[in-house]
């Protein structure tokens, strides 16, 4: 007989959201080039990267993404801070903070003790209790 699992839907949401992948960038202009261009720290190298931008044919994609997911970086020929200038007053959470909430989440549904999930996150034993509770909820 099939067992019924019961996965918490907040859980599974958390990681259709942090599990998704650029792949568009393995059709980008970018493949083979210096990855240091679109760093966004270098402004010499960061106009390189911004120009092969202008001609990539999944600019657009790429852009999108960028603004979806991303704090940093060249993304479709806009840097971190532009972008952060087209969000403002929208609420956004990046790609890296959605995998660290995803983290947290498998580490108290997991089977470490309350004690090492609250010291590897530096929170209370007590977070890590009440979170259980709304897991399994
Ligand atoms: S738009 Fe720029 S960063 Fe994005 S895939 Fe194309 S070349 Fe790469």
């Amino acid at each position: 007989m099939a067992k019924d699992f019961n996965i918490n839907p907040e859980y599974l949401d958390a990681l259709a959201s942090a599990l998704q992948t650029p792949e568009f960038l393995g059709d980008g202009d970018c493949v083979g080039e210096n990855p240091n261009l679109w760093d966004d720290e270098d402004a010499s190298l960061t106009a390189q990267g911004v120009a092969l931008c202008a001609e990539c044919p999944v600019r657009e994609l790429c852009a999108a993404w960028g603004n979806k997911n991303e704090e940093f970086g060249i993304w479709g020929g806009i840097g971190g801070a532009e972008r952060r200038r087209l969000r403002r007053g929208t609420k956004f959470v990046s790609m890296e903070d959605r995998r660290d909430d995803l983290d947290w989440r498998t580490d108290v549904a997991g089977r470490m003790s309350a004690a090492d999930v609250a010291r590897k996150w530096g929170k209370a034993e007590k977070t890590v209790y009440r979170w259980r509770e709304t897991q399994a909820s």
